[in-house]
């Protein structure tokens, strides 16, 4: 089921891709959709095995790496390397840097905006003369919800 959060994520990407020009076919549509629904980063064949039955038709892996590779260009989804998994963007419409909180009991990732590090990577970038395409900052560690249920198994 589609929250109201997923709806607006999919307009908003809708409205990106038309202002770049750029075509969010159906097969990236619903790759998008399937990664706003998820809370954890899903690897290429976990999506395939979504998107087969969503679509109604097989689809060949290269396909879904074509549609993904598409995806982080437009930065509607992220790459966490860790896993080797993607994740959608929070706020695609605003130009940042993800940042991911990644818990490495559940596999939940939890984006948040830091403006400040971004600064930082800005001004080193800018020093020695990197022009900064995209940045992923990933975080390993346990979420809240991870380390009270740990805590109360515990006691
Ligand atoms: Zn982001
Ligand atoms: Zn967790």
């Amino acid at each position: 089921m589609m929250l109201e959060t997923e709806e607006h994520a999919l307009a908003t990407a809708e409205t990106l891709c038309r202002s770049r020009g750029a075509k969010l076919t159906r097969m990236r549509r619903r790759l998008f959709e399937i990664l706003c629904e998820s809370r954890r980063p899903l690897g290429a064949y976990e999506l395939l095995a979504r998107l087969e039955p969503a679509l109604g038709h097989p689809v060949q892996p290269p396909t879904v790496y074509r549609a993904l590779a598409f995806l982080v260009a437009q930065r509607l989804i992220a790459r966490i390397e860790s896993r080797n998994a993607y994740i959608a963007c929070a706020h695609p419409d605003r130009a940042h840097h993800c940042v991911f909180f990644v818990c490495d009991r559940c596999g939940e990732s939890r984006e948040v905006e830091n403006p400040p590090l971004q600064e930082l990577v800005a001004r080193d970038a800018h020093a020695t003369g990197f022009r900064l395409l995209r940045a992923v900052v990933e975080l390993q560690g346990i979420c809240a919800p991870c380390l009270a249920s740990a805590a109360h198994s515990d006691s």
